[in-house]
């Protein structure tokens, strides 16, 4: 499994100089922060002309993944006035949009004072208070209604945000009703229409499928406007999965891009589309690389106890998933090739007093001895930040963001033999 995951050169060599500077065993996220940058460019590239990225930065918003990815997105997806601060504080400021359940009526009223593109309307209430603060302030105030489409089952995925009850966006039966609304409100003007329905898609061709029902309901929607013309966005939200069981096997990103295109080419008045993605930008760029505390047998089973925890890296209890693991023992720090058939497979924990405190299971890992590291890949989104990190009152997790090779001799040294070590 995890053996088709490599860490490069350049992130290896940080991991070993944050050890040899740690004097407690270390439990540290680290992010490679060039290969975010690349990856976030191949994906721009990919997208079909008139058609724009977004990054919906929760579900990463530490500030140096921000500067690294907004130089080359076209703008962020906000959902707090937190998020508002961390954006408005970027090296290279972008257009952002504000969406989410339950804004605050002093959140709306401050992302209108710094500059909203625009709000994502969430609820018929919201319609209402978004007026009044648009008017206390006399601005006319571009919006985008979110809605919860009605889906057939075949669309759905792991977590679901819409074709079911959800508190978010508005209801396609309570669509005109929310239409006339902002039609009605006077420092309002509807630009188009928002859908995030999905979370963790898999299937590249669900989502064409996906995207395919929303451009066949795009005019309808539109005709529900009293000045259609003037209704030229159509937001598709992110929800793009991660396979972190298998993880060199991902999203067909070109192929759906390829596919998006050829439908809007097709289309007579298409719209403006715009995703606005999470965890498929910067997911592959986090490792999190925890030492092994101590080894026990309990009960016929292997117990690895690490520094950390679920508590710094909820994902894959998040998840109810077992997360690849690289072992990197400390010697040679050259990763061994597991082997499913020779090992017993260990259950990799952390420090809390919880049996919840699992990040993976059936790992069949060679020779592990205390002072080993483990590093867990694919951890760059919605990893530290959805954890509950002051549990226990354990120190947070040091975050390095790696930005080059910086001893490249020795590093290239160590890719070669970790290759070579691979094969
Ligand atoms: C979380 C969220 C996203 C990003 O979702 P990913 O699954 O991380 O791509 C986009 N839009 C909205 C409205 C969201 O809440």
């Amino acid at each position: 499994m995890a053996e088709h995951v490599t860490i490069p050169a350049h992130v290896l060599a940080a991991i070993e100089k944050h050890q040899r500077q740690c004097s407690d065993p270390m439990a540290a996220f680290f992010y490679d922060l060039p290969a975010l940058a690349a990856h976030g460019a191949a994906i721009k590239a990919a997208l079909p002309a008139n058609v724009e990225l977004y990054y919906a930065i929760k579900a990463n918003s530490e500030a140096a993944i921000i500067d690294t990815l907004a130089p080359i997105v076209d703008g962020l997806e906000l959902s707090s006035g937190g998020e508002i601060e961390r954006a408005c504080n970027s090296a290279t400021p972008r257009p952002w949009v504000l969406s989410g359940p339950g804004k605050l009526d002093s959140e709306m009223r401050h992302a209108m004072l710094q500059g909203v593109e625009a709000f994502h309307i969430e609820s018929l209430n919201e319609i209402a208070r978004l007026q009044s603060i648009a008017a206390s302030l006399q601005l006319t105030q571009p919006v985008l209604i979110r809605i919860n489409p009605t889906l057939a089952d075949e669309f759905s995925s792991r977590l679901k945000m819409a074709g079911a009850a959800t508190p978010f966006g508005i209801d396609e039966v309570q669509l005109a009703d929310a239409v006339n609304a902002v039609d009605s409100a006077a420092n309002l003007t509807l630009r188009g229409f928002h859908i995030h329905a999905m979370s963790h898609q898999k299937s590249e061709q669900r989502h064409q499928q996906l995207l395919r029902f929303y451009l066949r309901r795009w005019p309808q929607w539109r005709a529900l406007a009293r000045d259609p013309e003037e209704l030229t966005q159509l937001n598709v939200g992110g929800g793009i999965g991660v396979n972190y069981l298998e993880p060199s096997q991902q999203f067909d990103w070109p192929n759906l891009c390829m596919a998006l295109g050829r439908q809007l080419e097709a289309m007579h008045e298409p719209p403006r589309v715009r995703f606005e993605i999470g965890r498929f930008l910067t997911a592959f760029c986090g490792y999190y690389a925890i030492e092994v505390i101590d080894t026990k047998v309990s009960h016929g089973e292997g117990f690895l106890v690490c520094r950390g925890g679920t508590h710094q890296f909820r994902l894959p209890v998040a998840q109810d998933h077992d997360h690849p693991v690289i072992h990197l023992p400390r010697r040679s720090r050259l990763p061994i090739p597991s082997n499913a058939t020779e090992y017993p497979p260990w259950t990799v924990v952390g420090q809390l007093c919880t049996p919840k405190d699992v990040l993976s299971r059936h790992q069949s890992l060679r020779d592990v001895a205390i002072g080993d590291l483990l590093v867990l890949p694919l951890a760059g989104a919605y990893g530290y930040n959805i954890s509950h990190a002051d549990f226990l009152c354990h120190p947070r997790p040091e975050q390095i963001f790696v930005t080059h090779a910086s001893d490249s001799l020795a590093t290239e040294a160590m890719r070669l033999a970790q290759s070579e070590a691979m094969n």
